[in-house]
């Protein structure tokens, strides 16, 4: 192992911050040896379990449209995506899959979905209100795009405490490449500064080899999020879609995405890290990768069974299995096998810690 890697996690971990130029993208270099890689996956892992024992957060992924206004070039859902079969959920349906995970155990519904044209500020706080007063003790996680500050805060009453908008890179230019003309990096930035200021539980986050992302690009998303504090963060890899302009590009490096978990497991102890499901799409056993570098959340489907594959962000999507609340027990098996607990907490943000 090389003296200096280990000399940057420890830093990192007594420190929770590095400089860009030569902390995180030492810490991301292409040349880092394997035991240096454990290194920091060991003190990620130590931190977690510091942190929150052996429990793992489940949360219950409900995708409640895949119908978006936008163009993302690197999405299924795009606008322009005509192969797509296209539903919404309404409310009842929705209800429906909150009280089926909520038997299951689920207290945390994540309620996710495209910039659906139909709806509208009335439509979400009416279906949050109900499936908030139906489940009170329910943590309700929004996931729905960009929206004005008064809708934010209108969601927030209604009873939705969590939010998670990805700002997918900080970079202007790397976003310019990502997004269509009229889509705007200041616009995803004020919504989620709107966002911690309305009291939201925060989740930002990036694709992990996107195209043209570089390391630079990855160090000032590291830096933006050390100045924002998120509460959550979504980390996982960038896979292509054959109906997208991205299509010709290859998948995220899941050594990458473990590595960047366990930076961000250092910076943020109390964060809630889920291990993604594009990361176990990716990698072979990527979900308890993701655990043992750090991650403490998993978000199993619990989308209408007959949807699922039509929320069809990139290719070979998991939506069964293990990765949905039909597989709970082979889950929980699984997370055992590894030294963890499935654990139907809320999980609030702990503040506590230090
Ligand atoms: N529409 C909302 C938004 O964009 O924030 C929420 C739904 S969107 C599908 C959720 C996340 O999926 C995005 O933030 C993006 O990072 C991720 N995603 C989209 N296309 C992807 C792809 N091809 N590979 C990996 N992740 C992808
Ligand atoms: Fe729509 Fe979100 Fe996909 Fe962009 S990433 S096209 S906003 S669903």
């Amino acid at each position: 192992m090389t003296g200096a890697y280990k000399d940057l996690v420890d830093r990192l971990e007594e420190e929770r911050c590095l400089s860009a130029t030569d902390g995180y993208r030492r810490l991301l270099a292409p040349d880092a040896s394997p035991e240096d890689i454990a290194y920091l996956h060991d003190a990620a892992r130590r931190v977690a379990r510091a942190v929150f024992g052996g429990k793992i957060y489940a949360r219950a992924l409900i995708e409640i449209t895949n119908r978006c206004r936008n163009n993302c070039l690197y999405c299924g859902l795009r606008r322009d995506n005509s192969s797509l079969s296209r539903y919404s959920l309404d409310t009842s349906t929705i209800v429906e899959c909150c009280g089926k995970a909520y038997e299951a155990g689920f207290r945390t519904f994540v309620l996710q979905g495209g910039e659906d044209p139909a709806a509208t500020v009335e439509s979400i706080c009416s279906m949050v209100a109900q499936v908030h007063g139906l489940f009170p003790d329910a943590a309700i996680t929004l996931s729905l795009g960009e929206w004005p500050d008064a809708a934010y805060a209108a969601f927030y009453e209604a009873g939705a405490t969590r939010y998670l908008l990805r700002h997918e890179t900080r970079n202007p230019y790397h976003y310019s490449r990502l997004h269509p003309p009229g889509m705007s990096l200041d616009n995803r930035l004020r919504c989620l500064e709107t966002l911690k200021q309305l009291g939201y539980q925060t989740g930002t986050g990036i694709m992990v080899g996107s195209p043209f992302q570089t390391y630079c690009e990855i160090a000032e998303d590291l830096e933006y999020m050390a100045a924002l504090h998120p509460e959550m963060i979504g980390i996982g890899p960038f896979i292509p879609h054959s109906a997208t302009p991205f299509s010709g590009f290859p998948s995220g490096s899941v050594d990458m995405t473990l590595r960047l978990i366990s930076i961000l497991r250092l910076m943020f102890p109390n964060a809630n890290i889920p291990s993604t499901t594009a990361l176990a799409t990716v990698g072979k056993e990527g979900r308890v990768k993701g655990i043992l570098a750090g991650a403490n959340v998993v978000m199993p489907n619990a989308s209408p069974p007959e949807v699922r594959e039509s929320y069809s962000l990139y290719n070979g999507k998991m939506c069964r299995g293990r990765e949905a609340i039909e597989g709970l027990d082979a889950l929980k098996r699984e997370l055992a096998g590894a030294g963890y607990e499935l654990s139907f907490e809320k999980g609030d943000f702990n503040y506590q810690y230090v």
